[in-house]
Order: structure tokens, then C-alpha cells, then sequence
């Protein structure tokens, strides 16, 4: 990857976007940096693949923004990040490019983020649960952090037994990668995401079953783009 010699510190003010496609604000990394759980399925298959294919020329110096943005987010105020904003600031993601816990520093980072905007719902799909130990402070995070809904992302290459650990720790899912699917792994049935199956775009943002359901665990089935 190219470098930038960038001389203004970026900050996640600076670096945030928002994503028509579900309606929300993101905040991204570069998957180099941060895609540290990743499977061979997701080498394989990630949407950022043909992304990256057709404009790397963008891509790249975004992603050192990004990276640098999210390195110095300890130290940046983060109140006040959604003021001013236009669009809906009550359901925000992490990330829709690369990996919110790629290490056990972010957990600092997700927390000073997820406290200080604390009227917004942070939507966190995540391979940490493929690290154990990363995974066990992560889920103490949640404990403490009231607005973080953190999904197990999933995909094909995963087990039977890596399932089953899921659902004896009640986490919810959100799987990819086999259109046929409709029923996981360990016997319950998938919800069909309304954004991919229906191309109602834009739904994550008031999306009620799916991914920011806290009532009961939910097992999100993804389909293809
Ligand atoms: S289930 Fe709902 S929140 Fe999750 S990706 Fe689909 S539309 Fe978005």
C-alpha cells in the first residue's frame, strides 16, 4: 500500500461517512491493518475485494486516513460528533470496511466512542470471537457499554463446534455466503435481512428483527450482493 505523507492529524470527525446503502454513518479501517480474525473466506469473498479492484486509486489514501484517524482516537474529543448532522445519528456502524477489535487496544477506543455518543446504538459485526482471550474482554466490554450490538460475523468456513460455541454463549450472528442456507448449523431458523433479500435499502437504520434485535438471539442470514 501507498503512503501519504499527511501532516494534519485526522480524526474520526474527519474520517466518518455516510453509507446510503444502510443508512447510517460508519467509520472504517484499512482491512491490512485490522482484519486479524479474518478466514479464508473472507480472503476469498469480501465485498471489498471488487471494491479495491476498481478504485484502488481512492481507496488507499482513505484507508491511511482512516487508520490514522482511528490510532489517534484515544486522544480526540469525540463528544459532539454527530452534531450538526443531517442524517439519523440514533444507529451508527463499526465498520463496514476492516475489523473494530483487531487488538485488545481497541477495546479502549470502542469504549471512548461508544460512552461518549451515548444516544447512539454502535453496530458491531466482528470475527474477535475467532480469538479467544480477545473475545472474553470483549464481552466484558458489553457489559459495561449499554449502546454496542455486537454480532459474531460467520461465514461457510466456520464449524460445527464454533457454532455451537455461539449459541451456548447466546450470541447473536450474522452469517454469509450461502444463499441456499435457511436454517443454521445448530437448528435455528435464519431471518432473511431485508436489505439484501428484499434490496430494501437504507432499512438498517429502522430495522426491527434483524441485527439490533436485544429481545432474543437472532441468527441474520446475508444474501450475496
Ligand atoms: S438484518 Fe436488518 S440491520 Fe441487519 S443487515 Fe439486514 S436490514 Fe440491516
Amino acid at each position: 500500500m501507498n503512503v501519504i505523507n499527511n501532516l494534519t492529524m485526522e480524526t474520526i470527525h474527519d474520517t466518518m461517512r455516510w453509507t446510503k446503502d444502510i443508512g447510517m454513518f460508519t467509520i472504517d479501517r484499512s482491512r491490512e491493518t485490522s482484519c486479524l480474525h479474518k478466514t479464508t473466506f473472507c480472503d476469498d469473498t469480501c465485498f471489498n475485494n471488487k471494491l479495491e479492484r476498481a478504485f484502488a486509486h481512492a481507496i488507499e489514501p482513505k484507508d491511511v486516513r482512516n487508520d490514522q484517524a482511528w490510532d489517534n482516537l484515544n486522544h480526540t474529543k469525540v463528544k459532539g460528533l454527530f452534531n450538526r448532522k443531517r442524517n439519523q445519528t440514533q444507529r451508527a456502524r463499526l465498520m463496514s470496511r476492516g475489523e473494530a477489535f483487531a487488538t485488545f487496544d481497541d477495546l479502549r477506543k470502542v469504549q471512548h466512542l461508544a460512552n461518549s455518543t451515548p444516544n447512539t446504538e454502535w453496530w458491531i459485526p466482528t470475527r474477535a470471537w475467532r480469538d479467544e482471550t480477545l473475545w472474553h474482554d470483549v464481552r466484558a466490554l458489553e457489559v459495561m457499554t449499554p449502546n454496542l450490538r455486537i454480532l459474531a460475523s460467520v461465514d461457510p468456513s466456520n464449524t460445527q463446534s464454533e457454532w455451537e460455541r455461539l449459541k451456548a454463549e447466546e450470541r447473536s450472528i450474522m452469517f454469509f455466503g450461502d444463499d441456499s442456507m435457511t436454517t443454521a448449523p445448530t437448528g435455528e431458523r435464519m431471518f432473511m435481512c431485508p436489505k439484501t433479500h428484499k434490496d430494501m435499502h437504507g432499512h438498517c437504520s429502522i430495522c426491527k428483527g434483524g441485527c439490533f434485535r436485544t429481545s432474543k438471539r437472532v441468527v441474520v442470514h446475508l444474501k450475496e450482493h
